[in-house]
């Protein structure tokens, strides 16, 4: 479903993704560890071009997302959600108005991103704050209400950059629950950056570990995580033991 080939970037002389390859197939929830600096956020948010690649190419659905026009792009960024560490929500606009924003600025009319949000939001368990502003919830509900907002879109893919990361611990856990749920359902394809090795040990098909821009290995959790190849691998275990 996503093959990413080559995939590369610079800052300055800083090489952050270099030469990156990474496959996901349809329906698999893929979880991307690796220590901080090593290019996850940066290899994630080139997928859909909020960071512009250098070369490379994002495979997605046979098409290279890094040669579509804006238009193109624009169509594209519908199929994929896009879950951040911070919720990004607008303070002013109450849980479900957030949910409607990018659906009517994508065209539809107010019923029915009415309703689309609705359903999402009950997807994350927030059927009973759709009217409540993000001042006026948890940390972990305003993130449940950044997880509906891309739900909503009934996205193929959905990209998630460290979605706890933002969370005081007490709030982590309902996040991670509404996570597992749609990976159980297969509600999308998950590319998911997080340090919750719990998670990743029994929620994802496939971990690939990271080091230095680039992907040194990948594998099943039971694999990775009791007999590493790297030394991220390796380090994993011993985090776990
Ligand atoms: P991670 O998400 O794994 O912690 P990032 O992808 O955020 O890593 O960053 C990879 C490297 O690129 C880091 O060394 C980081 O400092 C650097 N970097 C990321 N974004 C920028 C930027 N906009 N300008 C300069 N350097 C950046
Ligand atoms: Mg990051």
């Amino acid at each position: 479903m996503l093959s990413i080939q080559n995939l590369y970037k610079q800052f300055g002389s800083l090489v952050a993704v270099n030469n990156l390859e990474l496959s996901v197939a349809p329906g698999e929830t893929v979880v991307i560890m690796g220590p901080s600096g090593c290019g996850k956020s940066t290899t994630i948010r080139m997928i859909n071009r909020l960071i512009e690649p250098d070369q490379g190419a994002v495979m997605f659905d046979n098409v290279d997302i890094t040669r579509l026009d804006d238009a193109g792009l624009r169509t594209m960024r519908k199929r994929i959600g896009y879950v951040f560490q911070q919720f990004n929500l607008i303070s002013r606009l109450s849980a479900i108005e957030n949910v409607m924003l990018g659906l009517v600025m994508g065209g539809q009319s107010k019923e029915e991103a009415y309703g689309k949000a609705l359903a999402a939001l009950g997807k994350v368990g927030m059927e009973q704050a759709i009217d409540q502003k993000p001042g006026q919830l948890s940390g972990g509900q305003q993130q449940r209400v950044g997880i509906a907002r891309a739900l909503a879109f009934e996205p193929e893919l959905m990209l998630w950059d460290e979605p706890t990361a933002s969370l005081d611990p007490m709030l982590v856990r309902e996040v991670l629950i509404v996570m597992e749920e749609l990976a159980k359902y297969r509600a999308a394809t998950m590319l998911v950056v997080t340090h919750e090795i719990a998670f990743a040990l029994h929620v994802a098909d496939r971990i690939v570990l990271m080091e230095k821009g680039a992907v040194v290995e990948t594998g099943l959790p039971s694999q990775v995580f009791v007999e590493p190849a790297s030394r991220v691998g390796r380090q994993y275990k011993e985090l776990i033991e």
